[in-house]
């Protein structure tokens, strides 16, 4: 449920609320909003009855929360989260987040040169896996630590933020170490012990869809996040499995109006997994934040043709400058930044 205090209600008064919600076992949320404050109560709180709260001095009113997840819920919070990074990238505000990079890191030559071209077309994060989940054991299964030292020198060189995935709980301070975004990949959306170790970090995350995954499932996916202490968390929509076969997947674009109905978090689109085809990454894109999307993660590679993961879905320097164009006419069409 969430208590709405009364505009005037003080700090006793409010401390008061939050003890008696503690007293009953339950935490409490506290949101100060610039108008009134709200305070969110978490955990398993059926048994309790409201008017108990609605009785107490400061509060206006109680608000029954029907939907399952409550951190990452609008109601509790309206105001949207904004995540700042550690070098100035905002990803939730005004300003559209593009995220690009290679599926894999390849090699350093191959890191350091999609570095250089994506920041020149206007990129904000780099990104490129270190760990990958592969469908097959014998693909290629990324470089590793290797890998991430890779990426850490393109850091230094290009000033872009790292985004790379975690795959496991047994790798997380290594990619914490390097990461400043940490992506939990669509396979692990419901790895929920993965999750609660993330949750416990102080560093971002972007949970991405499970292919097969409602939107509640991937807000409760976030909660898991949320509920251990992590606030700054994104979403990222990246396509579902459907019967249709004419895309790798099917971009479900009205998951991003959904998602900014029922959460405060940012939300991201990545076209490239949720159509795995080059020719309809642009056109997504531009769908994606035309739709409200937070921002954008997209495969690029210098040769896609000889990429070892995703080629067929990654754009080269060219394409990916040319969509950077495409997108500034676009935002201030829609009264965003880039
Ligand atoms: C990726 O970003 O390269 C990736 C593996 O994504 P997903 O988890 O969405 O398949
Ligand atoms: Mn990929």
């Amino acid at each position: 449920m969430i208590i709405v205090l009364k505009s005037l209600a003080t700090d006793a008064e409010r401390v008061a609320i939050v003890e008696r919600i503690e007293e009953l076992g339950l935490r409490a949320h506290v949101s100060t909003g610039e108008e009134r404050t709200i305070i969110g109560v978490v955990g398993n709180d059926r048994a309790v009855d409201p008017s108990a709260f609605e009785s107490l001095p400061g509060v206006e009113r109680t608000i029954p929360i029907l939907r399952p997840f409550k951190l990452v819920s609008r109601d509790f919070k309206p105001e949207p989260t904004c995540i700042t990074l550690g070098n100035g990238v905002t990803i939730g505000g005004e300003a559209i987040t593009v995220i690009a990079g290679p599926c894999a890191v390849e090699s350093r030559e191959q890191l350091l040169t999609t570095a250089k071209a994506v920041r020149s077309a206007g990129a904000h994060l780099l990104r490129g896996g270190a760990f990958k989940p592969r469908s097959s054991p014998y693909s290629f299964q990324g470089m590793g630590e290797e890998g991430l030292a890779i990426l850490a020198e393109a850091k230094s060189e290009t000033g872009l933020g790292i985004v790379t995935e975690l795959m496991s709980e047994s790798e997380i301070d290594t990619v914490a170490r390097y990461a400043d975004v940490i992506q939990i990949g669509a396979r692990n959306m419901q790895n929920f012990s993965l999750l609660k170790e993330v949750g416990r970090l102080r560093k971002p995350v972007l949970i991405k869809r499970g292919m097969s995954s409602t939107l509640e499932e991937l807000c409760l996916a976030a909660e898991h996040v949320m509920s251990q202490g992590n606030r700054d968390v994104m979403l990222c929509e990246r396509g579902i499995r459907t019967f249709e076969r004419a895309t790798r997947n099917t971009l479900d674009l009205s998951a991003v109006a959904v998602l900014k109905e029922w959460t405060h978090l940012p939300v991201l689109v990545d076209p490239s997994h949720g159509t795995g085809k080059r020719s309809l990454v642009t056109s997504m894109s531009l769908a994606a934040i035309a739709a409200g999307a937070d921002g954008l993660i997209i495969e690029v590679h210098p040769h896609p043709d000889r990429a070892l993961s995703d080629g067929p879905q990654s754009l080269a320097f060219d394409q990916f400058h040319s969509l950077m164009q495409q997108m500034r006419a676009l935002v201030a069409v829609v009264g965003r930044k880039l």
